[in-house]
């Protein structure tokens, strides 16, 4: 059988702004499923419809991979193990959000305000904002993972694919990897028609560092730019033919944005509220997070790369060109 014919994409519908998401079936010796959509009945519906015409239902699932915790990712779970309980197979930082670990939420929450107001949000704005980093309560069940994935593992019933780290999108990211095939599951780290964000996450563990997703998305970008791969499948939208230029244009794309924003800081120092109302206005208050968590993204690149400069003034960083 054609490699290509053991996997099916099917594209689900869902309620953000992202647009549809797409799940991949995996014909291997296992029946498996990448990913579990957004939780929506009518994205159940459409689920469950494909796999009719494939003359498959649920109950032919035999386990579950995930790529990261986004709620357009895991949403379906809920539905698919209320009476098929099989094995779910995702990266260790899936844990905290699987299992809705209260205290995971509570530090969550902390840690934002405190970051939040450091990034130079007024008190109560900071608050408002991290009081949304709460756990998602439309899901109902606690979900178990049975194996973690980190980078290399293999997963039984899967041969040939393996798990490959690619933290920056979310702390949870994998994607997988089939070498003889040069078939890459790309998730959300790469998107073909848009560009893929990044997003700030509290530590796993109250009082650790806090990560750097740009950074570390632009090493995962790296790692996959050394893997021979002819076709990549996205987390979104259609299959990318070109996975070298794609991670260049995107490479490139995050450096002139952090010139832009170099640009900003040349004159005066501004804390990153600040930035982003300079850059993005009134549009920055209709997704005030997303636009934190690419700002911040920003920042901490030009200061790896010693472009800028922080200072902190009771409490509130600022930043300035060097
Ligand atoms: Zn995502």
């Amino acid at each position: 059988m054609d490699f290509h014919k053991k996997i099916k994409r099917i594209e689900l519908p869902t309620d953000w702004p992202v647009g549809p998401v797409n799940v991949y079936l995996i014909f291997g010796d296992k029946l498996t499923l990448i990913d579990a959509g957004r939780k929506l009945e009518k994205s159940w519906t459409e689920f469950r419809e494909t796999l009719r015409k494939e003359g498959l239902s649920i109950r032919d699932i035999e386990q579950i991979i995930l790529t990261h915790h986004h709620g357009d990712h895991i949403g379906l779970l809920d539905y698919i193990l209320d009476n098929h309980p099989v094995p779910v197979y995702a990266h260790g930082n899936c844990r905290a959000f699987l299992s809705q670990d209260q205290t995971f939420f509570k530090n969550s929450r902390k840690f934002f305000e405190h970051f939040y107001k450091e990034f130079g949000l007024p008190e109560e704005e900071a608050c408002r904002l991290a009081a949304m980093k709460d756990y998602d309560k439309s899901r109902l069940r606690r979900i178990n993972i049975e194996k973690e994935l980190k980078d290399g593992d293999m997963v039984e019933g899967l041969k040939g694919w393996q798990a490959v780290e690619t933290k920056g999108h979310a702390q949870s990211h994998i994607s997988l990897y089939h070498s003889e095939e040069r078939v890459l599951i790309c998730g959300d780290h790469l998107i073909g028609h848009s560009p893929a964000g990044v997003f700030l996450e509290a530590p796993q563990h109250s009082g650790e560092e806090r990560s750097k997703p740009l950074i570390q998305y632009i090493e995962s970008l790296k790692k996959l730019l050394k893997l021979p791969v002819d076709v990549t499948l996205s987390g979104h939208g259609e299959p990318i033919l070109q996975l070298p230029l794609k991670i260049h244009e995107t490479l490139n794309k995050i450096n002139k944005r952090a010139a832009r924003v170099k640009g900003k800081l040349q004159r005066n120092k501004k804390t990153g509220y600040e930035l982003i109302n300079e850059l993005y206005g009134k549009k920055a208050e209709t997704a005030m997070g997303v636009f934190i968590s690419d700002a911040i993204g920003l920042l901490d690149l030009l200061l790896d790369r010693n472009e800028i400069t922080a200072e902190n003034h009771d409490g509130i960083l600022y930043y300035r060109a060097n």
